[in-house]
């Protein structure tokens, strides 16, 4: 390696895999948890109406005050809290690191969660404390959690609700045990709220370290890289100081405030998702050697027999499916996680893994 690389380059940073996509290919992409679903020729036509009136030529409005809008209707941000748009969720979660950064500062999460909170605590050089979800069912360890915040103080908590990748909603008292006790921020980032039963939307206001981050990209609208961090003014007027101008661009303004007026299209899309979910759980749970987890998001994480993860999901791309591998936490042997596509490409899915077993 050139040694100014390794000079320079902070180790912490060197250690770090770079997040790899997959080329899927011609697969059936069930490996994102994106919405399977498109749009009807006649709002395709009036969206591309719209965008004809997008002048490329100027920057975007720098606050995205129309999008905003529309985000507070539709997701239900409670009256007198602020919203700060990312270019993504992912790039909220940056801008909150950056903005608590320091190098004895600790981000806190369990584990396995979405793999972002670690990874962005080594970008902006913070220590990450991940505590260890209980084994079974992957409750929270709320004695191993309490005693966590006591030991590192954590500037950040990041509660993913549900949770990525193992889909459950942790009861909700426990999660307002953590708010308590926590002396920095709590993100509860509900990225599958389309999906989920439960939000802590409508507790913005309640405490002053409560924040919660949504995103458009699990509803269906994954190629616009929009996320939102609702809450306190005092909180998102300083990160919005660290948010980059212009963030968000024209085409994903004008297409997501387009796309949010009309909600209904989402919201069936979504409903069809959860029901075609339990179906899926059903005939998972149904097959031999398999447990599928319960799930309140548009994925499911099922458990294989010992040591043929690997091997059942090689055999799935062979026949044309691609879903998600998992590693990196004890918890994780031997699952895969699958998203819930349209009926025909779970059908295809259950034929396959079928077949691979
Ligand atoms: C997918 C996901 C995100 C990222 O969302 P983007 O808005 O697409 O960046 C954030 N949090 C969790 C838990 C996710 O699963």
């Amino acid at each position: 390696m050139n040694p100014l690389v390794e000079r320079w380059v902070r180790q912490q940073i060197r250690a770090l895999s770079v997040y790899h996509v997959p080329d899927p290919g011609n697969l059936i992409k069930l490996d994102a948890m994106e919405n399977p679903y498109g749009w009807p020729q006649s709002l395709v036509q009036e969206w591309l109406q719209c965008l004809r009136e997008v002048a490329l030529n100027r920057y975007p409005d720098p606050e995205a005050r129309a999008v905003k809008q529309r985000l507070h209707e539709v997701m239900a941000v409670p009256e007198g809290q602020d919203i700060l748009l990312g270019n993504g969720s992912d790039e909220l979660i940056q801008i909150i690191a950056m903005a608590v950064a320091a190098p004895d500062r600790v981000v806190l999460a369990p584990e396995p969660s979405f793999v972002m909170y670690r990874m962005i605590s080594a970008f902006v050089g913070m220590r990450y404390v991940g505590v260890s979800l209980l084994a079974e069912d992957f409750r929270l360890d709320m004695a191993a959690l309490k005693k966590a915040i006591a030991q590192h103080t954590p500037a950040v908590v990041f509660l993913a609700y549900p949770n990525n990748p193992t889909g459950n909603l942790w009861p909700r008292a426990q999660l307002e045990e953590i708010i308590a006790l926590a002396p920095g921020i709590v993100v509860i980032d509900e990225a599958y709220a389309p999906f989920a039963s439960r939000s802590f939307m409508g507790d913005l206001g309640r405490y002053d370290n409560l924040l919660v981050m949504r995103t458009v990209s699990k509803m269906g609208l994954a190629g616009l890289r929009l996320g939102l961090l609702c809450g306190p003014t005092d909180w998102l007027s300083e990160f919005n100081k660290i948010r980059l101008p212009y963030n968000i661009n024209v085409l994903t303004q004008a297409s997501a405030e387009f796309a949010l007026g009309h909600r209904e299209t989402f919201e069936a899309q979504a409903q069809r998702i959860r029901e075609d979910r339990q179906s899926l759980y059903d005939r998972l749970n149904g097959l031999p050697g398999i447990k599928a987890f319960r799930s309140e998001a548009n994925f499911i994480l099922f458990r294989t027999p010992e040591g043929r993860a690997d091997e059942l999901f090689e055999s799935l791309k062979r026949q044309g499916v691609l879903i998600k591998k998992l590693s990196g936490h004890a918890l994780l042997d031997d699952c895969l996680r699958v998203t819930v596509g349209t009926p025909e490409e779970n059908e295809q899915f259950l034929q396959a893994l079928s077949k691979a077993l």
